[in-house]
């Protein structure tokens, strides 16, 4: 550790509220799927800021589009049009083939107002009695930090000491398409569903539980809301998970990639029939759609409609998996996950997953622990093969170090 590196660490420390433990390592520039710290070292990002980074940093029809829309304007509100939303907007409902977007920013704020829309909805046309409608969620779920959304959280860490909680979620076991359908009754108006479980640990739910909940929802007049935020735009080889199981929900959540690494985007994706309920005043947002939001996103959306990025994280991915599935055995207990998006559960007698990722660090690969001994693996999309291989060498010599 540089002296450089020990003094912005201990400033960040002393001025910077608590709720994060990083690895030590200061970064001060990125290219694709590398970064480099301040003391001029290179490092694999195979974290990908939790798949906010699916095209690399600093891609260059991304910076493009964004440089561009930096000479022209920035923000408008929507108080007024701007001649970059539409488009967008248009773009992607193509994309997700549906007909309207709902614009925002972070992806928990995508939840919430897909929680409103959903609710809404229930009201004026399922019918559900006033303050009444309940959403299914399920156990182990991550959806964001707000209030309403820790408020189903399962996590004690995530909800601790932050309630009163807002009322009207349901839980239910992932992945068992049979106590979600049982646990419906006429006041419920959404399912609410990661297709993979990101925070929890890269959980894949048993093949068939995503038609099975398309099934369920749609007899029973029931919403299907799916969180594609972390697990969507290329991820896992497809342009939504869903898309991987043949199913099409309601409402797709987007948000981290949709932004391309350079500015918060995220959407609620869906047809008129449902996101038509929201009336002027209802909701918004200072920032949601704003003209350089929009210029970037289309970038991206035009980057996924080639194709490619979900091609090249299939290709990639099924490598990485026949290579990570090798160390079973050998340090590591399971691998889950789909296309580049690995959650890889080491032996906890060998050491946490934090341990693994410190000394991962120290080799040159950059990865984050979730929950004890699992490490995900989640590089950006334009990851090279070789340098792919390489952080995998890199994890065999970590688990030999143990
Ligand atoms: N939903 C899922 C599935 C996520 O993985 C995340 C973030 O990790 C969120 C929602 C929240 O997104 P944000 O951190 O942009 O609010």
């Amino acid at each position: 550790v540089t002296d450089e590196t020990a003094l912005l660490i201990e400033r960040e420390e002393r001025h910077l509220a608590h709720n994060y433990h990083p690895l030590p390592i200061v970064v001060a520039s990125g290219e694709g799927a590398w970064v480099t710290d301040v003391a001029g070292r290179r490092y694999l990002d195979c974290l990908a800021a939790y798949s906010a980074v699916n095209f690399g940093h600093g891609h260059p029809a991304l910076v493009a589009a964004a440089r561009d829309q930096l000479d022209r304007i920035t923000l408008t509100s929507r108080a007024f049009h701007n001649d970059r939303l539409g488009e967008f907007a248009a773009e992607l409902a193509a994309l997700a083939e549906k007909d309207m977007v709902l614009p925002m920013n972070t992806g928990a704020e995508a939840v919430e107002s897909a929680i409103k829309v959903a609710r809404a909805w229930g009201y004026r046309v399922k019918g559900v009695p006033a303050g009444q409608a309940t959403i299914i969620v399920a156990d182990g779920n991550f959806h964001g930090r707000t209030t309403t959304i820790v408020s189903f959280s399962t996590d004690p860490e995530a909800r601790g000491d932050f309630g009163p909680f807002t009322p009207g979620f349901v839980h239910v076991p992932y992945g068992d398409a049979a106590a979600l359908e049982a646990a419906i009754d006429d006041t419920t108006v959404a399912v609410l569903l990661e297709p993979i479980q990101g925070e929890a640990g890269i959980l894949v739910p048993p093949a068939g539980y995503l038609p099975e909940v398309r099934r369920i929802t749609r007899e029973r007049n029931v919403l299907f809301v799916a969180d594609e935020i972390q697990s969507g735009l290329g991820r896992t080889g497809a342009t939504f998970e869903c898309d991987n199981s043949g199913v099409v929900p309601d409402l797709y959540l987007l948000g981290k990639a949709l932004g391309g690494g350079i500015v918060p985007v995220s959407a609620v994706v869906g047809d008129e029939n449902v996101l038509g309920v929201l009336r002027p005043g209802e909701h918004g947002s200072t920032f949601g759609g704003n003209p350089l939001a929009a210029a970037v996103g289309l970038a991206v959306v035009r980057m996924l409609a080639t194709g490619e990025p979900q091609a090249r994280a299939r290709e990639l991915g099924a490598h990485l998996h026949s290579r990570l599935e090798s160390l079973v055995g050998r340090g590591v207990i399971a691998v889950r996950g789909a296309g580049l998006w690995a959650g890889i559960d080491i032996d906890p007698s060998l050491g946490t997953g934090r341990r693994v990722c410190e000394l991962l660090m120290q080799h040159g690969v950059l990865a984050k622990d979730t929950h004890g001994s699992t490490i995900r693996l989640a590089p950006p999309i334009v990851v090279e093969r070789d340098d792919l291989d390489w952080a995998v060498d890199q994890l065999e010599a970590v688990l030999a170090e143990l």
